[in-house]
């Protein structure tokens, strides 16, 4: 059976069985949005802000992710602490998919590794791709783990409804800056949508991820951390793939908190692609299109930085033309 069957026939299971499952996604259905827009210079569109007034979603923005507190608790995707409803279903033989209890999409997916091993990108862009490639209408994404993962310790994906993330509509109309185009793709970076993304768009897993580690290796890493920071989209349209990669600069804006004028905001790889899924009323009421583009200026990486960075990949691939 496909794994796109497979999934479906697993959705059904768990709505069917599991009440907080049940409960969570018909919340879902009544949960409050509006929308704002980042007026873009150059695009025909601008970029769309979808907010939405989630509660259930406290326990992701809010959670502590230090070390010490992981090191605390049991692992929520480790199989022996989940709940016994939980079903799964084994992809490749090292990873699992299950339905994500605490949704943002009307589908949301966890993808996790079989093994107990940390949060890492490097080696699992191609896992990405070949998921985004078999699940044609989600979207698969990945924070890193300063970058927004709640579980920092235990490598895992997961996947929502491209449809329902606004930026997987406006990358193929954005301004690129192109590094490189050829007959397998295109690699460049978009920075009018209000926060830089490096956006490479093949039909070629073997350019996706060349491309992808080479930006990998040219992005700059903070000490004690094991990777650069960043937030990671990855879908399949028509069989091409499109990968974003936001660059950042931090997890938590200098606005979080729950003093007045602070947020409880953490954002990463779904606030990157354009959908905010905020846990408290005030947030949601008072939250500006001028907050959430000081959010974004903060928290993602410097235009100065960004485009030193570009600049490296722009002369890397003309050296080796
Ligand atoms: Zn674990």
């Amino acid at each position: 059976m496909l794994l796109n069957e497979q999934i479906d026939e697993l959705w059904e299971r768990q709505l069917r069985e599991w009440q907080l499952v049940r409960d969570n996604y018909a919340a879902l259905d009544g949960l409050h949005t509006r929308e704002v827009s980042i007026p873009t210079k150059e695009s025909l569109q601008d970029s769309r802000i979808v907010l939405q007034y989630n509660p259930k979603r406290l326990r992701s923005s809010a959670a502590n992710i230090d070390d010490d507190s992981i090191k605390a608790r049991p692992c929520f995707l480790c199989s022996e602490n989940q709940p016994h409803e939980q079903e799964t279903v084994v992809w490749d033989g090292r990873y699992k998919i299950q339905v994500n209890p605490y949704p943002i999409f009307s589908r949301h997916l966890t993808i996790s590794a079989l093994e107990h091993t940390p949060q890492r990108i490097n080696g699992r862009i191609a896992d990405m791709m070949q998921l985004a490639k078999e699940l044609p209408r989600y979207v698969v994404f990945y924070n890193g783990p300063q970058s927004g993962a709640s579980a920092p310790d235990h490598a895992h994906f997961q996947a929502g409804l491209c449809n329902e993330l606004p930026i997987c509509n406006e990358l193929f109309n954005a301004s690129t800056s192109l590094f490189d185009a050829n007959s397998q793709g295109i690699f460049g970076v978009i920075t009018e949508l209000g926060r830089p993304v490096f956006y490479i768009e093949t039909s070629s897993l073997e350019f996706g991820e060349q491309w992808f580690n080479t930006l990998l290796n040219a992005l700059p890493i903070k000490a004690g951390h094991a990777e650069p920071l960043i937030n990671v989209l990855c879908w399949c349209d028509g069989g091409s793939w499109c990968i974003a990669v936001f660059p950042r600069r931090k997890h938590r804006p200098a606005c979080y908190g729950t003093d007045e004028d602070h947020f409880v905001i953490s954002p990463a790889s779904v606030d990157m692609g354009g959908l905010w899924a905020i846990a408290r009323e005030e947030d949601f009421i008072n939250l500006t299109l001028h907050d959430i583009t000081i959010i974004y200026l903060d928290v993602c990486m410097s235009p100065q930085d960004v485009e030193a960075i570009s600049e490296n990949l722009r002369q890397y691939y003309y050296s080796k033309r």
